[in-house]
């Protein structure tokens, strides 16, 4: 029910928690962080709520500077740890706030070309199609934005690629998303609030909307894969 990135100058993982913890007034069964560890991906889950996950991290902590997190309530799926995001791959790491509606119709087209699903949620559909797009050798940009195309339903995505530690891919369609501008760090957020102590300077996805995120900045797409502008605007809202 929440989402927050970090493509940050120190470790990652702290500041996701902290982001999630601004976003909990959301509600949420279980949450997640997935970060970029040299040319891996790695992740802590835990059921119920934060404490939970900050102890996982106290116990094996995260490293990686570039990271995705999450608060999940669960719509597909039961809400356990197997289940809880991120989603994903050895190749791509994804979060998702909404419903996948066309999920079954995916998961079933996946499965014929051979793709491995471990959770119950529609979300996987999207890391698995994505997945796909990789092995199959397009780079990470083309992957997500063919993906988006056959997604139906309502959703806020971020995405992490192995091998590629300064790219976040953000959508948005009818859920929230906010990119967050920083001094040479950058940030994904479902709202400013989960972006406060980070930085003030703010853009909002309209719905169709996805955007290429890297350390030095943003490149924004509408629905039909056109660059588009989104204007940064100064959030009131401080740490
Ligand atoms: N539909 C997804 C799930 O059940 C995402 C739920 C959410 O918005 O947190 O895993």
């Amino acid at each position: 029910c929440g989402i927050v990135g970090v493509i940050g100058k120190g470790a990652a993982a702290p500041l996701l928690l902290d982001g999630l913890s601004r976003l909990a007034y959301r509600g949420y069964d279980s949450a997640g962080i997935a970060t970029l560890v040299g040319n891996t991906i790695d992740r802590r889950r835990a059921e119920g709520k934060l404490p939970n996950l900050a102890e996982s991290l106290a116990q094996r902590p995260l490293d990686g500077t570039t990271g995705i997190g999450h608060t999940r309530w669960a719509t597909h799926g039961a809400p356990t740890i197997t289940n809880a995001h991120p989603h994903g791959t050895e190749r791509v790491a994804v979060v998702h706030n909404g419903i996948i509606e066309n999920h079954a119709a995916l998961r079933a087209e996946l499965e014929a070309e051979g793709q491995v699903f471990v959770t119950e949620t529609d979300t996987e559909t999207v890391a698995q199609l994505v997945d796909l797009h990789l092995a199959r050798g397009m780079e990470p940009i083309a992957a997500a934005a063919t993906a988006f195309r056959r997604l139906e339903g309502a959703y806020a995505l971020a995405l992490i690629f192995a091998g590629h530690p300064e790219l976040m891919i953000g959508a948005q369609r009818g859920a929230p998303l906010a990119v967050g501008f920083g001094d040479d760090e950058m940030f994904l957020g479902s709202d400013a609030l989960a972006l406060a102590p980070l930085t003030r300077r703010i853009a909002y996805l309209t719905d169709g909307d996805w955007v290429v995120v890297t350390r030095t900045g943003a490149a924004f797409y509408d629905s039909l894969d056109r660059p588009i502008d989104r204007e940064i605007k100064l959030t009131r809202l401080t740490g």
